[in-house]
């Protein structure tokens, strides 16, 4: 093997939504399961520093990763395909480029120069791009360039590849194009010609595509093949094909059918090897065939949008597979559950997960939800904001505290048992100001969750500014509401659970996060099986 690291490049064609991240991550995993290291990179156009700030209405979940990076949501299915962790290295935007160049104008690092995007943007994304080789743990790095060729965002990503593939040469950096063929009903025709077009802008900016992958709802014939190869000037064993298939967790066999691997590996000149794909598909065969099946009801607030919540519905895919049962998800929004309705609403659950959020909106339904499922002995996992729900429930349930409630939903409120840390309560910039990384958590003996992860101590993922306030503690422990999870260092509360119930968890950060196909998170599959104990 090589000993320079290779770059594979990913830009999007004609439209947007065609899954570069599932393809990246795809090829990743074809990659690994050869025995190369691969990794991948988001670059991401928009001027936000990252997507901490951003609604999750307008760019899906924020993914955050162990070194606390608020990162894009694709980060998460490279970790859930490859189960090796990323960074913020590995997702740059176009905010966090000039964050870092008009720092060093500002400290005069440019020495009088006139600071301008070529050269000095562009060297910015090309050290950025380059940054993750210089490790040594990659063979490969897979780079996906966010937005699709042509918009005028992402002009300067597309001048820094141009330049690096000059610099290392076609063997150590090629270009995958991903592009729709889209079918004309009426003529009955699949046209190439978007394709040919998006792959001659790519080209006005000096950059040809090496390999096209061409998302289709039908199969694309010879012709249309050797069509494609020959206007977009690529080899036609390099036209691979992407129809549409039922599971993202299928295109990597599928990439693999069409030898996208292959023509890559060819292409830069490195050695090919069958890639083993054993356990991809053992998972696969028990989440395709599963022997049951369990209704989650999921409690958020931002239900409409398959994408706020991700990493979750990601998890329950992982924790069904193993429960050889399929998860059924269904979204229940949590400002339409009131006390009257909410038998009706959540009555035929085999569990309730009741997800993250901020704010005031959808929060009394919420914790209507957690009163029914506690007094019914329904599964209830709290991640988070519905961690913190949870507490709020118990407190004005149980310990009688009637005004309990979090400060970021009433701060005048005279039982305050979810509160700021003294450490948050002078932020007041909102951008990565969060309790926001990996965080150790020692587990409480005889405890569920000590049991459910087998271990004294893990590691998990925050994203929060709120805290459990210990003033209540010994008071919510007496009265049957304990903590499993304790961080050692803070004495903050990191997971609750109730004696008295079949499975009654809350934490406090993001198990979503860590949970991948080769790894699924102990947690979702526990609760999926007393979900499973609970079917009706
Ligand atoms: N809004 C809560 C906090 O900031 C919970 C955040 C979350 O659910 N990620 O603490």
């Amino acid at each position: 093997m090589s000993s320079q690291t290779k770059y594979i490049f990913v830009t999007g064609g004609v439209s947007s939504s065609l899954g570069k991240g599932i393809i990246a991550a795809s090829l990743a995993k074809l990659l690994q399961a050869q025995g190369y290291k691969a990794t991948i990179q988001k670059l991401d156009p928009y001027i936000n520093v990252d997507p901490g700030t951003l609604n999750p209405y307008e760019h899906g979940e924020c993914y955050v990763t162990n070194d606390g990076a608020e990162t894009d949501l694709d980060l998460g299915h490279y970790e859930r395909f490859l189960n090796v962790p990323t960074s913020q290295a590995n997702n740059i935007t176009t905010g966090r480029i000039y964050q870092s160049v008009i720092g060093k104008e500002r400290k005069g690092e440019y020495l009088g120069k006139t600071v301008q995007v070529i050269p000095h943007i562009t060297d910015e994304i090309k050290q950025n791009i380059k940054f993750l080789a210089s490790e040594n743990k990659y063979d490969i790095i897979i780079t996906e360039i966010g937005g699709t060729v042509g918009d005028i965002e992402s002009l300067p990503y597309i001048e820094a590849l141009r330049q690096l593939r000059w610099e290392m040469g076609e063997e150590n950096l090629i270009v995958i194009h991903l592009t729709l063929i889209p079918y004309l009903s009426a003529a009955r025709e699949l046209k190439t010609k978007p394709t040919q077009h998006s792959v001659k802008t790519l080209m006005e900016s000096g950059v040809q595509a090496d390999i096209l992958v061409c998302r289709t709802e039908h199969e694309l014939s010879q012709g249309i093949r050797e069509k494609l190869a020959r206007f977009c000037n690529v080899n036609s064993d390099c036209v691979i094909q992407s129809v549409d298939v039922n599971t993202i967790y299928d295109v990597p066999n599928y990439m693999f059918r069409e030898g996208l691997d292959k023509v890559v590996l060819k292409k830069l000149k490195l050695d090919y090897n069958e890639p083993d794909l054993k356990s991809w598909n053992i998972f696969l065969d028990r989440y395709k065939n599963p022997k049951g099946s369990v209704k989650i009801g999921l409690i958020g607030k931002y239900i409409e949008l398959q994408d706020s919540y991700k990493s979750i519905l990601e998890s329950f895919i992982h924790a069904g597979a193993v429960n050889e049962v399929g998860v059924e998800v269904f979204p229940v929004h949590s400002e339409h559950i009131n006390r009257e309705n909410v038998e009706e609403k959540l009555g035929s659950f085999d569990g309730i997960l009741v997800a993250p959020g901020f704010g005031e909106r959808g929060v009394e339904g919420k914790i209507e939800s957690i009163k029914y499922v506690r007094n019914n002995k329904i599964p209830f996992f709290g991640i988070c904001y519905g961690m913190q729900m949870a507490v709020i429930e118990y407190s004005r349930n149980i310990l009688k505290l009637t005004d309990a409630n979090s400060t970021e939903v009433n701060p005048h409120t005279k039982n305050p048992v979810i509160d700021l840390m003294e450490n948050q309560k002078n932020i007041t910039n909102k951008g990565g100001t969060m309790r926001l990384g990996a965080w150790q958590c020692n587990l409480v003996k005889k405890t569920l969750c000590h049991s459910v992860y087998g271990s004294d101590k893990i590691k998990e993922r925050h994203r929060h500014r709120y805290e459990l306030n210990n003033k209540y503690l010994e008071q919510l422990e007496k009265n049957g509401l304990i903590a499993s999870g304790i961080n050692k260092e803070t004495n903050l509360v990191e997971a609750i659970e109730l004696k008295d119930h079949p499975w009654f968890v809350g934490v406090q950060y993001h198990p979503e996060y860590q949970s991948t196909v080769s790894s699924p998170h102990p947690l979702f599959v526990s609760f999926i099986k007393a979900a499973k104990n609970n079917n009706k």
